[in-house]
């Protein structure tokens, strides 16, 4: 039987990534779903390479414009409605979450509610929801699959070990700034800095990525897939992208995952989990690798990664407020209508600003709410 899977957000750099490896596994994989928010012209691609039954845009304009261009047999949803409804339909196993941001949460929760396979990329909602994402996985015995490059290689490396863990490191590449000083920052236009040294990735990310932020939800994704304390979570700034996150066991041994940088392969393990097929990607060749760099990351060049700790330390409603009011300060970043250097301004302010309830254990409106609030702060910070 071949895993019959939804890729939600099928046009970005992860759901394109998807498809590529739904297409080197052949007969083990049937694309029953696909969605994108607006890219109508890249979904209807798809559409007639991957023959899905079903595909979801951001709403009716978009899905009167796609059915004229899709053979009709095709069924078309729309909205936050839609996500949900192929989140939960009965020919579905897995379900690969490559949506940016927070509008996956719900379509999250009710595939996970609907006890279907997750294949996570998306890192937001977790960062916001994470507790009540969590519980729910455990409720209804759910296994969430990461797909950020360090939570599979931590996942991997966990494998048979958990009783035994002491400490995650996540490597991080120091993004596209770690060699220009920081007086330089804001005279960089947007381009250069989405101009990624390792990964091709999607906007919103590859400005996390200079900013560090990208590092800083992954520690909270990370505490949150792996049941840590975030003082067992260390930060390592590796500029070569090969050792994609480590370990550390009671013993003193350490285990880490090493690979080329290339998404195909935790997007493969997280489809065909737990088992491995080919990838046919090039190898790591060590001779002409000729070194692999470790070194401490710097917090006052990346204040973004301090604030993210603070956040998960403050708990609560904080890290959910800091993805929010990141969000926003990216947009905005992205429009030219902020200096880089004013993004970890605004979240630091947003962080310092909220009254709103402060106890640990909240509902998912609880927490929509907090992010509205900080929406909204972050937008007046930006004026
Ligand atoms: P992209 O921006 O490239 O793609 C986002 C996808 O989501 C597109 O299909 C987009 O559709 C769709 N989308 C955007 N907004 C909405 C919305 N409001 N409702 C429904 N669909 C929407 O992002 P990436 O692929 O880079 O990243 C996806 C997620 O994976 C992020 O959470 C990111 O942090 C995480 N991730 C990405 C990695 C990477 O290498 N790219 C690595 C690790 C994690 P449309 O094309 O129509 O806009
Ligand atoms: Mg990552």
């Amino acid at each position: 039987m071949p895993r019959r899977i939804a890729i939600l957000g099928s046009t970005g750099s992860i759901g394109v990534n998807a498809l590529k490896v739904a297409s080197s596994l052949g007969k083990e994989v049937e694309i029953i779903a696909l969605s994108a928010d607006s890219n109508i012209k890249v979904l209807a691609r798809q559409v007639n390479i991957f023959n899905p039954k079903v595909i979801c845009v951001r709403d009716g304009s978009y899905a009167q414009k796609i059915k004229k261009i899709i053979p009709s047999c095709v069924k078309v949803l729309c909205g936050n409605d839609g996500l949900e409804e192929i989140a939960s339909r009965a020919d579905i196993d897995t379900v690969l979450f490559a949506i940016s941001g927070l509008s996956c949460t719900k379509p999250l929760i009710k595939a996970i509610e609907s006890k279907k396979k997750i294949a996570l990329a998306n890192k937001e909602a977790l960062v916001s929801a994470g507790s009540i994402i969590m519980r729910l996985a455990k409720e209804n015995g759910v296994n969430i699959i990461p797909i950020d490059s360090e939570h599979s290689a931590i996942f991997q490396c966990l494998e048979g070990k958990r009783e035994y863990l002491k400490k995650l490191y996540l490597t991080a590449t120091g993004g596209p700034l770690r060699d220009i000083p920081k007086s330089r920052f804001d005279r960089l236009s947007p381009n250069f800095i989405l101009n990624h040294p390792k990964w091709k990735m999607g906007k919103k990310i590859s400005v996390d990525s200079a900013t560090m932020m990208n590092k800083g939800l992954e520690i909270i994704e990370a505490k949150w897939l792996f049941d840590v304390d975030a003082g067992d979570i260390e930060v390592v700034v590796h500029p070569e992208a090969i050792i994609h996150s480590m370990i550390s066991l009671i013993d003193g041994t350490f285990f880490a995952q090493l690979s080329v940088p290339d998404m195909r392969l935790p997007i493969q393990y997280a489809i065909t989990y737990p088992v491995r097929f080919d990838t046919k990607l090039r190898s790591l060749n060590f001779s002409q690798i000729r070194s692999l760099s470790l070194e401490r990351p710097d917090t006052k060049k990346f204040p973004c990664l301090n604030l993210a700790q603070r956040a998960l330390e403050m708990a609560g409603v904080y890290p959910a407020l800091l993805n929010a009011a990141n969000e926003e300060a990216v947009k905005k970043y992205l429009e030219c209508k902020i200096k880089f250097s004013r993004i970890p301004y605004i979240i630091e302010k947003v962080l310092a600003g909220y009254t709103g309830s402060k106890i640990k254990e909240l509902s998912l409106n609880e927490i929509i709410g907090a992010e509205c609030w900080a929406r909204e702060e972050a937008l007046r910070l930006c004026h």
